[in-house]
């Protein structure tokens, strides 16, 4: 079986049309050939939506969950809407190449396409996962920095796309390599006024007591499909499970936290800008494992 899958959507969105007017809705191509023009909006602006789920046992994760926030995404940016049905079924598809014994991701993406065609890109890309058994054991250092917008950012200025997954992520990664040279493998994003958000590509959770408290997605925020999960797990251990507009101090007290998502699943923090940090072992490891067997 191979390592990685590509899948590529004839026509991503009913609203426009089909790249093949007489072609099936995706194909298999080869993901070692080049198929994305130069002139792609996705490549020379970042102009498009993404989503990645996890593939467990061959079976991608919270799909609903990936596809309604994937639709929310492209509706934020005004692309046409992508077909959900056609995604499902590349989704699967690119599942379905890939050895179920291994964890896997597949990548969905909705670009404008072309400048100027009216046409819009899509694919579905499959690939076998980096191993992330250190992160979700030892756990990870992080660094908090400021995201530079208010925590209303997404009332005041829609245009700033707060929430959605776009497919621009250069200042996602610009944050990391910041994290890098403090010394940390990733970072919490505070809010100009002082309030908790998200990491560049996961969910905050931390616990105090028996609750769990995530920043709420009105923040300007994605809304996560694995703290989504987890809430769902906590609820049924009898935890209550909250969201909140907390300020940096509300996640120094905690008891642990975590930075989580699809395909690094639970990643306990254990040091908070240099500071150790309490890591809930046990419940780190009844969360990745509960992840690890959802089927859904
Ligand atoms: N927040 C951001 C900015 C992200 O990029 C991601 C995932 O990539 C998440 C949160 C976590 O989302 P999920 O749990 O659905 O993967």
């Amino acid at each position: 079986m191979p390592d990685e899958t590509l899948f590529i959507l004839n026509r991503p969105s009913t609203d426009a049309p089909a790249h093949d007017p007489d072609g099936a809705p995706f194909a298999l191509a080869d993901v070692a050939l080049p198929h994305l023009s130069v002139m792609d909006l996705a490549a020379t602006r970042g102009d498009g939506v993404f989503e990645t789920l996890s593939v467990f046992g061959g079976c991608p994760q919270a799909m609903d969950h990936h596809l309604a926030r994937f639709a929310r995404s492209a509706a934020m940016l005004e692309l046409p809407a992508p077909d959900l049905d056609a995604y499902r079924a590349a989704i699967l598809a690119a599942a379905a190449e890939l050895d179920p014994a291994q964890e896997a991701f597949v990548k969905i993406v909705l670009s404008r396409g072309v400048e100027g065609s009216g046409v819009p890109t899509g694919w579905a890309y499959g690939e076998l996962s980096p191993d992330h058994t250190a992160a979700r054991t030892r756990g990870i250092s992080v660094a908090v920095l400021d995201r530079g917008y208010r925590c209303d950012v997404s009332e005041t200025s829609p245009w700033l796309l707060a929430g959605a997954k776009t497919l621009s992520y250069a200042i996602n990664k610009a944050s990391m390599r910041e994290a890098a040279r403090r010394g940390a493998d990733d970072v919490v994003y505070l809010s100009s006024d002082g309030i908790l958000l998200e990491g560049p590509t996961s969910t905050l959770i931390f616990k105090r007591g028996n609750r769990l408290i995530t920043p709420d997605p009105a923040l300007g925020i994605l809304d996560g499909t694995t703290q989504a999960n987890l809430f769902r797990f906590a609820e049924r251990q009898g935890m209550t499970t909250t969201f909140g507009r907390s300020p940096l101090e509300a996640l120094r007290k905690a008891d642990a936290a975590w930075l989580v998502s699809s395909v690094r699943l639970v990643a306990p923090i254990r040091e908070l800008d240099g500071e150790t940090f309490p890591v809930d072992s046990e419940l780190t490891a009844a969360m990745n494992g509960y992840l690890l067997d959802l089927r859904e």
